[in-house]
């Protein structure tokens, strides 16, 4: 096990007992920046889907094959206070309030019980399609 950030390590992020291999680890470590942000905000977060293995996401009906749960840039989160919707309000406000974040955070999307959150990534981790 490896800590990501403060508080988030790659087991979170494991798929069926599988932890992320290093290309998706560097990927991870910059959404984990993003989700510390929303930690201050919102206390402790449970990842319901981190990293996906392509044999478990192709396992998924209707996954996509170019999930960001593939590469490392997206995670499904949970709060035991809040909403997703409250989650995705947090995450906006974060967004809102900082360049850093602005340029990292992707999608945020309310699926169901939990929230959906991708980031966007500088170019030279973009063209690292080994995991894609
Ligand atoms: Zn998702």
């Amino acid at each position: 096990m490896a800590q990501l950030s403060p508080h988030f390590s790659d087991s979170e992020f494991a798929c069926k007992g599988v932890l992320p291999p290093p290309g998706v680890v560097v990927k991870l470590k910059k959404l984990c920046k993003v989700l510390e942000q929303l930690r201050i905000l919102a206390g402790p977060l449970k990842i319901t889907s981190g990293w996906r293995s392509p044999e478990h996401n192709a396992s998924l009906k209707g996954s996509s094959k170019t999930s960001h749960h593939l590469t490392g840039e997206a995670c499904d989160i949970q709060s035991d206070t809040l909403s997703p919707g409250q989650l995705a309000a947090m995450v906006l406000a974060i967004r809102a309030n900082s360049t850093e974040m602005q340029g990292l955070v992707g999608e945020v999307l309310v699926e169901g019980m939990h929230l959906h959150l991708s980031i966007r990534l500088p170019f030279e981790l973009m063209r690292d399609d080994r995991y894609a």
